[in-house]
This record gives structure tokens, C-alpha cells and sequence, in this order.
């Protein structure tokens, strides 16, 4: 029998937080802050003539980011213009749908956290509520649109497929010991760094390396990059700069019961295992591979970053997977997750 990916009921993962205060990292280059509706557009042009990106090649429209600050054209110090002077509701889809994303299941549509948001990470958080993200998921016509669907069959290795509800137990068990917290690698049972097709690690740092530029994305970039050859060629070090330093210290303030890095560190992946977008590259042994890379160059960056105090290693690990979260939705992090053999 055929189970359909359903959009509701609303699941929530246990344990996942988030509340939005404003730190405004998501109005920043953490991403092209796309794609557009052709709603947005219209609204969007209306407002004003510099709002719209095009990049070259690329359908999707984006929104316009400064050259100078990095951040979007409405962003100041008093927060988002169209959200103060136009109105919440007329945001943009993406700003409003930020940092909730939802993927359809057999079970119900799954909501999932983006870890790139101070937000998201730091802080005591209140829970992760199925409604107030709803009210951010639904488009103009009030229907939930997810980014992802996976229906009932799911591939825990190359060898070994299960139906969903089998999945989703044994998921329950491998997330739960992400949470836990205690030894990441061993819950994610792989090895970083696995040999790639056609591509060699070495090559991988290059190319990041290759982001020139003042941008925050190329500063993440670059840290990407000195991480990966640092602990495959024990190559020196390049970038000193912080990306979002002025984010992070600014966050840093509310922390005041700190956690350890492995919690920030698990509650990322649980979410990146949960989103199940994992699927459109192969099994979930294979993402294990790819998200125990993730987290080993995570963990050389937090160890880069000030070590000084248990609050510090809090942050630094928030900063360490606002980087490789980040560099895991770019290009040419898509073309090493499809030159990643399944184990
Ligand atoms: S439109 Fe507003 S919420 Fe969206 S990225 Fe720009 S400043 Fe941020």
C-alpha cells in the first residue's frame, strides 16, 4: 500500500526551541533570502525599485543585500522597515517562514529549525510551538506548503530500507542519543572526511578558500575551508575575522545558564536527521557521513574561537554551526554531498 507524504498533523522534534528576538542575523547574508513569490515581488516592487536580485542564470528572485553591510536593503538598527512601516504580515514569504521549514511525511508534516539564528541556539529558548509556526508556514491562501516530501519507504543504508513508521521509531532512538549529548560521533556511528567521487578534501578547501570578498558568507566560507585543511592537510590557518561577531556578542549576553558545546552541537543534527532532507541525496548512512564531516569542522572552529569559559564554549559552538549550517546549503556543499559514497 502507498502512504501519501501528509502535511498535517503538525509534528513537532522534542526538545527544539526557538524564539525570535530580533538579533536580525536572518536579515543578513546567511543566505540568499529567497526565493521570491511572485507575490512578494509585486509587494516588493512596489515599496521600492532596489528590493529585487536576479542572479545570473538563476530563476528564483532574491532579496537585494547590501554591498557594504551585507544586510538587506530594509534592514537598520530599528529592525526591519517593511515590518515596522508596511506591517508584519507583509514581509516577505521566506522572512516570515524563517527559520521553520516543514517537510511532508506519512505521518504528519514535520516542523524543522534552521540553526544559522542566535534565536535558534542561544539562550534559554521556549519550545518550538506546532501553531505559532504554522501561522509562519502557510502562504497567502492559508495552505502549508512544504519545502520536502517523503513518503513510505526510507533508506537507512544502502543496503536496509524501512517503512516510515519504522523509520521514524528507530529515528527516535538515534535522535534522542543526539540529544543526550554525551559522544556525538559514536550516536552518529561514522566516519568524517569519507573518500569523495571525483573530488578530493583537499579540493573541497580550495574551493572555499576561492570566496573572496567582504561578505559574511565569504568569511564563513574561508573558516569552512581552514577547517577542512587544518584536519586533512594540518594546513595553517587563514581567516581570524568573525562573520557575525557583533551577532553573537550581542546574544552572547542573554546565555546565562550555559550549556555544553555537544548539546549545541546534538541539537543541530537532530534537527538536520529530523528535516529528512537528507533523503535527496541517499540513505541516512550517508548522512551520518556528511553531518559527522559537518561536525568535526564545527568542532575545529568552535575550537578556534575563545575557549576561556563554560559560557564562551556555548557560544562558540552557536557561532562554530551558525558557519558549517550556513555553508550546508550552498553549491558547492551540494556537490560534495553528491560526491559522498553511500557507506
Ligand atoms: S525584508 Fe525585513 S525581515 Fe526580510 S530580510 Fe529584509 S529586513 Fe529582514
Amino acid at each position: 500500500m502507498t502512504a501519501y507524504a501528509k502535511r498535517e498533523p503538525l509534528l513537532v522534534r522534542a526538545g527544539a526551541r526557538f524564539d525570535c528576538v530580533g538579533d536580525g542575523l536572518c536579515c543578513s547574508d546567511i543566505h540568499a533570502v529567497g526565493a521570491l513569490s511572485d507575490e512578494d515581488c509585486q509587494m516588493l516592487e512596489m515599496i521600492s525599485n532596489d528590493a529585487i536580485d536576479r542572479h545570473e542564470g538563476e530563476d528564483a528572485a532574491v532579496l537585494m543585500m547590501r554591498s557594504d553591510t551585507g544586510r538587506c536593503v530594509f534592514w537598520s538598527e530599528q529592525g526591519c522597515a517593511i515590518h515596522t512601516q508596511v506591517g508584519p504580515d507583509l514581509k516577505p514569504t521566506p522572512c516570515i517562514q524563517f527559520p521553520y521549514a516543514l517537510t511532508a511525511t506519512p505521518l504528519g508534516g514535520r516542523i524543522s529549525t534552521q540553526h544559522r539564528c542566535t534565536c535558534r541556539t542561544l539562550g534559554s529558548l521556549p519550545p518550538v510551538r506546532a501553531e505559532e509556526a504554522k501561522a509562519c508556514l502557510v502562504d497567502s491562501n492559508g495552505e502549508l506548503k512544504p519545502e520536502h516530501a517523503v513518503f513510505d519507504e526510507v533508506s537507512w543504508s544502502q543496503h536496509e530500507s524501512l517503512s516510515f513508521t519504522d523509520y521514524a521509531a528507530r529515528e527516535a532512538g538515534l535522535i534522542g542519543a543526539l540529544l543526550e549529548g554525551s559522544n556525538l560521533m559514536a550516536a552518529l556511528d561514522a566516519q568524517p572526511f569519507p573518500t569523495l567521487r571525483g573530488m578530493s578534501w583537499s579540493d573541497v578547501a580550495d574551493e572555499m578558500h576561492d570566496f573572496h570578498g567582504p561578505t559574511r558568507a565569504a568569511y564563513a566560507a574561508r573558516w569552512f575551508g581552514d577547517a577542512i585543511a587544518f584536519l586533512v592537510d594540518r594546513r595553517e590557518r587563514t581567516e581570524h575575522g568573525r562573520p557575525w561577531a557583533d551577532s553573537f556578542e550581542r546574544a552572547g549576553e542573554r546565555v546565562v545558564d550555559p550549556v555544553s558545546p555537544n548539546k549545541v552541537f546534538g541539537d543541530w543534527i537532530a534537527d538536520e536527521i529530523w528535516s529528512m532532507r537528507w533523503t535527496r541525496f541517499g540513505s541516512l548512512a550517508r548522512a551520518r557521513s556528511e553531518l559527522a564531516t559537518r561536525l568535526a569542522i564545527a568542532r575545529r572552529i568552535a575550537g578556534w574561537l575563545d575557549i576561556s569559559t563554560l559560557k564562551q564554549d556555548n557560544i562558540s559552538a552557536a557561532e562554530a554551526v551558525m558557519i558549517v549550517d550556513v555553508i550546508g546549503t550552498t553549491d558547492p556543499w551540494e556537490k560534495v554531498q553528491e560526491a559522498i559514497p553511500e557507506p
